[in-house]
């Protein structure tokens, strides 16, 4: 990530700027209110103009009516109301796609991510980067497993990705106009928006904080839905599994030329039994399963191109609030 130095316009010197927060929402009734009360004190603090974003996906609790009935006393407040669940990252684009900000930050309703945090990335975006990266100094509230897997996730998508990932870094960041305005253009179907922020590039930094636990209720991911989301990252920002199965092809090759060379060797030293059964046996298996592995992989890429030739909206919105 390059330190940034990019210039700071004179409206977001002061406090005169738009600050859009956008915040995706499922039934989260047990912290929405205390979410609201939190950001209000927030843009109290940074005397701004703002908007708070929060896109209902599809909640089926409390939840809208609370909205609704904090935005009736703050008119600040916009509700997305979307036509089903559709997912975290599809909420996110939809507020991206609606935000008006001259910066835009991006924020969890279960006030895992402080909103008072939002002070410290705006400070930065003063100083004139344009993609302000919140990265988890630690995971309150993470089970063990969840820590340990996230971290080894991160580290290795890194590593193999076709572009620069922070690791421990999630949805929580600011974005520049100009930056949302780039991210508005990317329509994937697939959409690791973390990955995607890194792809614009623009003045990139990072800042460390410390990641509270929920302030109620439970998280909307479970270990099957997590590993969907990870492969998402994968599938879209590396195409390392592909080249695995050519990795795999030429290791297979080498063992059945050994395979072959022992099998002349005990023909011409016979050793009592036919070592031809185990090897027929060994090598079909072996040789049927990388095949699998690697169909299995290929279908991924094949599927994930047929989700976008099909073109379809990310997401349908039924009102706006
Ligand atoms: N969320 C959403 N749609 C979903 C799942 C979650 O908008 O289908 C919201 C949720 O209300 C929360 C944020 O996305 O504000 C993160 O979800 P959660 O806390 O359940 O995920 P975790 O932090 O456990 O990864
Ligand atoms: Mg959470």
């Amino acid at each position: 990530m390059s330190e940034g130095t990019g210039t700071v316009q004179s409206a977001e010197n002061g406090t005169d700027f738009l600050l859009s927060v956008v915040l995706p929402i499922y039934n989260e009734e047990a912290c929405a209110l205390e979410c609201v009360r939190r950001l209000q004190a927030t843009m109290q603090k940074l005397q701004c103009r703002y908007e708070l974003l929060f896109v209902n996906d599809g909640s089926t609790d409390q939840t809208l009516s609370i909205l609704r009935d904090e935005k009736s006393r703050d008119p600040s407040i916009k509700i997305l109301n979307f036509s089903r669940n559709f997912g975290h990252q599809p909420a996110i684009s939809a507020g991206l796609d609606h935000a008006k900000g001259d910066a835009v930050v991006i924020l969890d309703s279960d006030l895992q991510d402080p909103p008072e945090f939002i002070v410290q990335l705006v400070a930065k975006w003063k100083e004139g980067h344009d993609v302000v990266h919140a990265q988890r100094r630690n995971r309150a509230g993470d089970s063990a497993l969840k820590k340990i897997l996230a971290a080894g996730y991160y580290r290795f998508l890194t590593r193999i990705s076709e572009v620069e990932l922070p690791i421990d870094v999630g949805d929580f960041r600011l974005i520049s106009r100009k930056a949302a305005d780039a991210i508005k253009l990317l329509r994937e179907r697939h959409r690791y928006i973390r990955g995607m922020m890194c792809w614009v590039g623009f003045h990139q930094t990072t800042i460390q904080y410390d990641r509270d636990p929920r302030f109620s209720g439970k998280s909307k991911f479970s270990l099957a839905r997590q590993a969907k989301f990870a492969m998402e990252g994968l599938f879209s920002f590396s195409t390392f599994p592909m080249r695995v199965a050519t990795y795999i092809g030429l290791f297979v090759m080498c063992v059945a030329l050994l395979i072959l060379m022992g099998t002349v060797y005990t023909f011409f030293n016979p050793v009592g039994i036919s070592p031809l059964w185990g090897v027929i046996l060994f090598t079909v298996l072996f040789v049927g399963s990388i095949q699998l592995i690697c169909l299995g992989l290929l279908g991924e890429y094949i599927g994930y191109t047929y989700e976008e030739t099909k073109q379809r909206p990310l997401y349908f919105l039924f009102e706006i609030e």
